[in-house]
């Protein structure tokens, strides 16, 4: 390993200026639009090639990395897991505890309501939730509202006003979001006990909500700290009649007159993309990509989103590469069908440069196995964000007790209690300087990562969640005092 510079470590600017790496990436927003990448959105061959022209990688490697194996078929569905699953994870005492909460709430009724059934966060996670608590007895529904091309279009800009966007909130607007939202509530029933509605789009179907019977919950996964106001000042009326609302970080939240909740978003550690995976699997994933296991690997699993910022993980590699000899895998999906995923490829392609070493891989949104593989096979997790939800590439980093390096945004503080739980940082040089000492320090990386897993199974497994969901049902339904729950 290359290790030479002692004069570097001191000149590292981890404390730069904030306000100058968020000027630099104003600069790299406004950059023109660029052509699409073709081949599927992988990186064009002529590139790649031209990358592996002065090269010493052996030559496996190189085909590799030309042409990855990238599975092109979507694999069947798996069978969720049933409770007693988990009890090799979390133990037997806290399964016994998930247990106990339920007993008094077999019978309960819920209605879980969001604006789709595939795709995006939500719905994986209501795809395991819900059979859970189907298993504990406690009978749980799950509706998805409906809506045209209007209606989502609507939605998509609220979503994007409330996390900070800019916004022309007109009353045809506010008319389109009230049509629907009664549409959707004319034409679903609402005899449950319980009520989870979840993210904005179906916020307004607590209209339905009777005086004598059923508690209604908003389950809010957005970052509200910096709402467009106006959009915030039409649905807020509408939170406030709810019986309580949840968010996923502290500083998610906003002043409501109703009781707010703290869940933080989990995974599951049975899922494709989190389960234990036997060594030889991740040997062929590394073989399919040809990425060469003998060398330490730095990953970054994300969207081709410049939030994300891939190129600034480019930057922090290539500082790192000057002394320490390793390799870099960006993966991410999202490049194919979004044509700023594209533009973003293309950027994170010209940052890459002539570089071997950097393993660029867009992915079909069926990766899971892939992407648990890769992290399995990571010396270091970087999720050099600029700006984020909650962060979960970070949980499942954590969960597979990798050390991780992330930007300190969104919810990724919540997770990453800095040196311990993981390194948060906030520039390339921070991030640099960051992963070339733990690629330097494999003891202290070990200990963080063994940390870090603890720390996700506290917290943010889907086993945790569904214990909140269970104390927070028995609050509302009068079982329990509030501060069983925070
Ligand atoms: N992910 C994926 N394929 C990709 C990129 C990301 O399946 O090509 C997954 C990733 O493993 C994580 C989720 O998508 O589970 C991304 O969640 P996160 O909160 O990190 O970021 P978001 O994309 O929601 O902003």
């Amino acid at each position: 390993m290359k290790d030479k510079n002692p004069e570097w470590e001191t000149a590292v600017l981890e404390n730069r200026k904030a306000g100058e790496s968020s000027q630099k990436q104003q600069e790299k927003m406004k950059i023109a639009e660029k052509p699409v990448t073709q081949n599927g959105g992988q990186p064009a061959t002529g590139v790649s090639e031209r990358r592996f022209r002065q090269t010493d990688l052996p030559a496996h490697f190189i085909e590799r990395r030309m042409r990855p194996r990238i599975n092109t078929q979507q694999p069947p569905p798996q069978a969720p897991p049933r409770l007693e699953d988990y009890e090799p994870i979390i133990g037997k005492p806290e399964l016994d505890e998930i247990r106990f909460l339920a007993r008094h709430l077999r019978g309960k009724t819920v209605k879980m309501v969001n604006s789709t059934a595939v795709g995006g966060g939500v719905a994986e996670i209501l795809n395991r939730l819900i059979p859970l608590m189907s298993e504990l007895e406690i009978p749980t529904r799950w509706d998805v509202i409906t809506g045209g091309n209007d209606f989502f279009e609507v939605t998509k800009g609220f979503h994007n006003a409330l996390q900070g966007g800019e916004y022309n909130l007109t009353q045809q607007i506010k008319d389109i979001f009230m049509a629907y939202s009664e549409q959707n509530r004319q034409r679903m029933e609402f005899a449950e006990d319980l009520f989870v509605i979840h993210d904005p789009q179906p916020v307004g179907l607590v209209r339905s909500k009777s005086q004598k019977r059923g508690k209604w919950i908003w389950r809010c996964h957005v970052d509200l700290s910096n709402p467009h106001p106006g959009v915030w000042d039409f649905l807020k009326p509408m939170v406030e009649q709810y019986d309580a609302t949840v968010f996923s970080a502290p500083a998610f939240t906003r002043q409501l007159a109703s009781p707010q909740y703290l869940f933080y978003p989990s995974i599951d550690p049975l899922s494709e993309k989190n389960k234990d995976l036997p060594e030889e699997y991740v040997n062929k994933v590394c073989d399919d990509f040809g990425i060469d296991r003998s060398r330490p690997v730095i990953t970054q699993i994300s969207r081709f989103d410049r939030l994300k910022d891939p190129v600034g993980v480019v930057e922090s590699y290539k500082l790192v590469k000057k002394y320490v000899d390793c390799q870099l895998i960006l993966a991410g999906g999202g490049a194919t069908d979004d044509p700023e995923g594209a533009v973003v490829l293309q950027e994170v392609m010209e940052a890459a440069g002539d570089d071997p070493d950097i393993i660029i891989l867009n992915l079909p949104p069926w990766s899971a196995l892939e992407i648990n593989a890769l992290q399995r096979a990571s010396t270091v997790i970087v999720q050099k964000s600029l700006k984020e939800g909650f962060g979960l590439t970070v949980t499942e980093g954590l969960w597979k007790e990798k050390p991780v390096v992330a930007g300190a945004v969104g919810g990724i503080p919540t997770q990453i209690v800095h040196k311990l739980t993981g390194v948060l940082v906030h520039s390339v040089e921070g991030s640099a300087y960051q992963i070339r000492y733990l690629l330097t320090h494999p003891e202290f990386a070990v200990q963080m990562g063994k940390n870090g897993k603890e720390h996700a199974k506290e917290n943010f497994l889907i086993t945790v969640n569904l214990k909140r969901w269970l104390l927070l049902f028995q609050v509302l339904l009068g079982m329990a005092k509030p501060n069983a729950v925070l």
